[in-house]
């Protein structure tokens, strides 16, 4: 069989790839060839392959497939069903629509990103969402970047680079994707003082800490974990009087930075970015991309004194926030200014905020289109349930919710579960006593045609399955 393959030269003239030549640049048509010819010669040496396999019909689908493959995007929209709506591993937050037409201007045109349009000298990019973020949280001045870690690194660089930092030893944190406290802090040059225990921390402890040597007293919220029972821990303001007294600047990492009062929509809120600044911490550091729902940045607001050595340390330059992130953080922060506006229009507000009739309501809509429109070989229901904020944000709380509970006859959750996550447009969901589940909460309108074809597709393969 091995003398049975055709060459890379006679396979190249076969019409349909000569066809595929001119769509595609010829070494990558080549590299497609090659490869599926690799994969015959496997499935020959393992015995592993059938008599028309080396068919020009068979090989001409192989190369044209592994072409496909090959030159396919990687970065692509997926639907998530999940119910986590912060869901780091899918981006995060998806952005306003508000934001689309900022971010197409901003991208393919020139900007006033670093020019000042009134004196017609130079600017600083940073001009665009200081004064929002000051109106906003309360705070004196402000200074974005990268992310959230980019935030703390620079923070602890900028005013504590080779002293001691004082931190409760029931804050040093580790928020994923190797972020630790300690390991950040070791980075930055700042040397770690650990006081307090695991549960319970102490303003006496702080105040026993502190010496000629201290740069920093730090906060960091536990996002990601709750630490309950025998617990004590020193509020912003305690350590905010303790910092002043001491003359020592007191900054908080707050990971999550939520703007909005969830507390005004039933959900027992993070503490707002407002609360700390009003709470006199000298610095917060918090995600754009969290509670925020904006785009991935790292957001720092506090006193002007402490934001100065920042703005002056090298590694500002380094953690530069990007024109596209600014364009649509501006427009994310411009909708808090109206609180009804940010509700509604930023998704990550919407969904975590959204009730359970609206759920309910959306759910029932589904149903009566899924049932319209696919094959009776598809089945579908509602179910109650749990969503999850996600993002390392108010990690106990379950938000109840509805799912679309799905079945296609012949095919296990986990056999749906696969197909629909290989779908062209990706639909994750969750699998649940043995049921594959969408949660209504985190899926968007748009999501809802992408859906319904793969569901239809998925049933039309099985039917084509079973003929
Ligand atoms: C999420 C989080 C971070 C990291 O923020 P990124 O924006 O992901 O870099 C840091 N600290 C805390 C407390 C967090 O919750």
């Amino acid at each position: 069989m091995f003398k049975n393959i055709p060459k890379v030269d006679k396979i190249l003239e076969w019409p349909d790839i000569r066809a595929v030549c001119c769509r595609y640049p010829r070494p990558v048509v080549m590299e497609a060839i090659r490869s599926t010819l690799d994969s015959l010669r496997m499935e020959i040496r393992e015995k592993n392959i059938s008599p028309d396999s080396l068919d020009e019909k068979t090989i001409t689908e192989r190369v044209l497939a592994e072409l496909a493959a090959s030159t396919a995007p990687s970065l692509k929209r997926v639907v998530n069903g999940t119910g986590v709506v912060i869901h780091t591993n899918l981006g995060r937050s998806p952005l306003s629509q508000a934001v689309r037409e900022k971010l197409l201007d901003t991208a393919f045109a020139y900007s006033n990103l670093e020019f000042d349009l009134q004196s017609g000298e130079r600017g600083s990019r940073y001009s665009h969402v200081e004064p929002l973020l000051c109106r906003l949280t309360g705070a004196e001045a402000a200074l974005v970047v990268n992310n959230n870690a980019a935030a703390v690194l620079l923070a602890l660089s900028a005013l504590a680079g080779g002293k001691e930092v004082v931190v409760s030893r029931g804050e040093l944190v580790e928020i994923g994707g190797s972020f630790r406290i300690p390991d950040i802090m070791r980075l930055s040059g700042a040397v770690l003082k650990e006081v307090g225990t695991t549960n319970r921390t102490h303003p006496s402890d702080y105040r026993q800490a502190m010496g000629p040597e201290t740069g920093l007293l730090l906060k960091v919220h536990t996002s990601n974990f709750a630490i309950v029972g025998f617990t004590a821990a020193v509020s912003p303001s305690e350590l905010a009087e303790i910092g002043r007294e001491a003359a020592i600047p007191v900054m908080a990492d707050i990971g999550s930075g939520n703007l909005f009062d969830f507390s005004s929509a039933g959900i027992p809120g993070e503490p707002m970015v407002q609360e700390y600044v009003r709470a006199g911490v000298d610095l917060i550091t918090f995600s754009g991309d969290k509670l925020l729902g904006g785009p991935q940045a790292g957001i720092i607001v506090g006193k002007r004194s402490c934001l100065e050595p920042l703005r002056k340390h090298p590694l500002l330059r380094a953690l530069r926030i990007d024109k596209l992130t600014l364009a649509a953080l501006e427009e994310t922060l411009r909708l808090y200014l109206d609180e009804r506006l940010a509700r509604e229009e930023i998704p990550t507000i919407r969904m975590l905020t959204v009730d359970l009739e609206s759920l309910t309501l959306r759910g029932r809509r589904l149903l009566r289109l899924l049932r319209r429109t696919l094959p009776g070989t598809v089945r579908v229901s509602l179910t109650d349930g749990f969503s999850q904020v996600g993002g390392g944000a108010m990690p106990l709380l379950e938000l109840p919710t509805k799912l679309l509970s799905i079945t296609v006859a012949g095919i296990s959750a986990n056999g749906l579960e696969s197909r629909l996550r290989k779908s062209s447009v990706p639909v994750l969901g969750r699998i649940q006593s043995d049921l594959f589940l969408l949660d209504l909460r985190t899926i968007l309108d748009p999501d809802i045609p992408v859906i319904v074809s793969a569901l239809a597709f998925i049933a039309g393969e099985k039917v084509k399955d079973e003929g």
